[in-house]
């Protein structure tokens, strides 16, 4: 298990171990690291920070709304792209 932080001077690690809390609170400065997240692979343990990344921009709804507008205009182009296809195969029946 990939256990993901984010460090309170910026950035993020990853353990093998949850870390105690006290490991996460720093005495200097008497800010703590944030635990964002246990992973099963490298690959999940990079979205919880890219996640991270964007809930810090507070950008999460936009990107969310950003995506869907992107997969409805793939839908339309799709059926562009089914329309365009049965008019060439109409026009080779004409020919
Ligand atoms: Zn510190």
């Amino acid at each position: 298990m990939i256990y993901v932080y984010e460090s309170h001077t910026g950035g993020y690690y990853t353990t093998d171990e949850p870390l105690p809390d006290e490991a996460l609170y720093c005495e200097e400065c008497g800010d703590s690291d944030v635990f964002l997240g246990k992973a099963e692979t490298n690959e999940e343990a990079e979205r919880i920070m890219r996640r991270r990344e964007l809930d810090m921009y507070d950008d999460s709804d936009r990107v969310d709304a950003a995506l869907e507008e992107m997969s409805e205009a793939l839908d339309d182009i799709s059926v562009t792209l089914q329309k365009l296809s049965e008019a060439i195969n109409d026009l080779r029946k004409d020919i």
